[in-house]
């Protein structure tokens, strides 16, 4: 007889959910014939504008949102000279594109409650080689859109929304996806609220900037493959308009956000369900929990990230220890960029010139939520804490 083993099994900090209709559809794409960009891509676009309430919105499937945010301001021109504001807080990718195109980031601070760029510091930051915002809907909690659009016309600048965790979110009733930015990019890396192993859209309503970006999508080919491939013109003639890049996105992985898709209501759900039993089992510790959207909006939950208050009995890094020790894995969204040696070195900057962000950054961990975690596995979470700060 063997002992049954005491301790659960590592709890991860997220982990995809993908099910039998997620296997069938890509093994159906593998099956078909056609695995690269061709019929499931154009209909996984077509699925998401659909999705975002259509109206003269347009989707380009790119192969991450790294790709989308790279082609959008490529699009919009940005180039060597230019200023393109951001906040601090966020992942690396949402401003190395700027540095892709000579462009330098301006890197911001956030709001101490919600975490989201603030449009105060944006102001401040604007100069006159100043020509875009990088809003980023921290954690699926959408950024105070009707101040930054209005400091964009204001100043005339463009704004290009990193939407990589805001599947879905609303501001003020809208989903981000068809807000009044000039383009909003969706990632579908593995542990985001829809997956496609990599992936990601582009969506403008900008006719003009749908076409730069699906031409410079694909090598700046005038015509994509499968499109030579449909089409009654030779099937061999296409034309090079401009160096472009390859950031399409492949049919097997399109095929996998299309039923992904289908499921995001009950994501969503799963999700706002997990978010709620956080706050209330959580309300008595000496944590500050993440901010709720104003009422009638949608918080995604892509993540949920709590700050240590002061007088806990641990700090932020002995509190990721023993949780890990319990067998809970966490994580920290973000190390702020200017604390990297790139862009700390690049820009010289110094934790206090970002007093919020950096603040936050020293008390904050990500607990685990993820569709498929069961409220047992939570409450494996929620007694942790409870044990470690209460
Ligand atoms: C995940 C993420 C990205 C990059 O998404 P990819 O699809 O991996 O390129 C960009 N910005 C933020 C804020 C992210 O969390």
């Amino acid at each position: 007889m063997t002992m049954p083993d005491a301790t659960p099994p590592f709890l991860p900090f997220a982990r995809p959910d993908i099910g039998d209709a997620e296997i069938a559809a890509v093994t159906d794409a593998l099956r078909s014939g056609w695995v690269t960009t061709g019929p499931k891509a154009r209909a996984f676009e077509e699925a998401f504008t659909a999705y975002l309430g259509g109206d003269g919105l347009q989707s380009i499937a790119v192969n991450s949102a790294t790709a989308g945010l790279h082609l959008a301001l490529e699009a919009l021109g940005i180039g060597p000279g230019d200023e393109v504001i951001a906040p601090t807080l966020t992942f690396t990718a949402t401003v190395e594109v700027v540095r892709y195109l000579g462009a330098d980031p301006v890197l911001v601070d956030v709001d101490p409650v919600t975490l989201n760029i603030d449009p105060e510091a944006i102001r401040a930051a604007i100069t006159p080689r100043t020509k875009a915002i990088m809003p980023v809907h921290y954690g699926g909690l959408a950024c105070r859109m009707d101040a930054i659009l209005s400091i964009a016309r204001e100043h005339g600048l463009k704004v290009v929304e990193d939407a990589a965790h805001a599947l879905p979110t609303t501001w003020q009733g809208a989903l981000v996806g068809r807000l009044a930015s000039d383009a909003t990019v969706f990632s579908f890396y593995a542990n985001k609220t829809i997956t496609t192993g990599e992936g990601g859209m582009a969506v403008t309503r900008d006719p003009r900037l749908a076409e730069r970006m699906r031409v410079m999508r694909l090598h700046g080919m005038s015509r994509d493959a499968f499109d030579r491939f449909t089409s009654k013109t030779p099937a061999w003639y296409y034309e090079v308009v401009a160096p472009g890049f390859k950031y399409n996105l492949t049919d097997i992985a399109a095929a996998l956000g299309l039923v992904q898709l289908q499921r995001l209501p009950r994501f969503l759900e799963r999700r706002q369900h997990l978010a709620r039993r956080y706050h209330a089992a959580l309300a008595g510790l000496p944590l500050v929990l993440p901010a709720d959207a104003p009422a009638g909006d949608v918080h995604a939950w892509h993540l949920y990230v709590v700050r240590l208050a002061a007088g806990a009995r641990l700090s932020r890094d002995e509190l990721i220890q023993a949780l890990s020790e319990r067998g809970i894995g966490t994580s920290v969204h973000y190390v702020p960029l200017h604390r990297h040696p790139y862009w700390r070195d690049r820009y010289r900057l110094a934790p206090e010139q970002f007093p919020h962000a950096d603040t936050a950054y020293r008390a904050m961990l990500s607990l685990p939520l993820f569709t498929a975690m069961h409220d047992a596995e939570q409450d494996r979470v929620i007694a942790a804490l409870h044990a470690l700060l209460g």
